[in-house]
């Protein structure tokens, strides 16, 4: 049983609040692009991970990273049963790989398409829940 209404009646965000998503949340709210980076071996980590998949390391500050990268491909969502995203029709994502390691989905500015160098942030939606953007 849950304590929340149905996203499907009432329009919420697809997805109930996490602890490694709270990460995101303040740091969309705060303005900045940060994500955990091991303190052993310096890897960045996208998204939020409890252990380092490189050397297992549990000491993963977040930390302020560089905010580029390239989108790998791209789509545009025309349709959707969620009436989360139902107001928000046509959405175009992408892939994007990070400059600094990790690849994020993310919600796509007007103008930026495949193949494209780009900008990200973390961008806090109606709920202020962090949304990825490349622009
Ligand atoms: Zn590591």
């Amino acid at each position: 049983m849950t304590d929340r209404p149905s996203d499907q009646d009432h329009g919420l965000p697809p997805y109930p609040p996490s602890a490694s998503g709270a990460f995101y949340d303040a740091i969309a709210a705060e303005g900045r692009f940060a994500l955990q980076r091991c303190a052993d071996c310096a890897q960045f980590l996208y998204p939020a991970h409890d252990v380092c998949p490189s050397c297992l390391s549990t000491d993963l500050p977040l930390v302020d990273a560089p905010p580029q990268g390239q989108i790998a491909s791209e789509t545009t969502i025309r349709a959707t049963t969620n009436p989360y995203f139902q107001d928000r029709l046509p959405i175009r994502i992408g892939l994007v790989i990070l400059d600094c390691g990790p690849s994020m989905i993310a919600f796509l500015d007007d103008g930026a398409g495949m193949g494209d160098r780009i900008g990200v942030s973390f961008r806090p939606d109606t709920f202020g829940r962090a949304m990825a953007w490349a622009k």
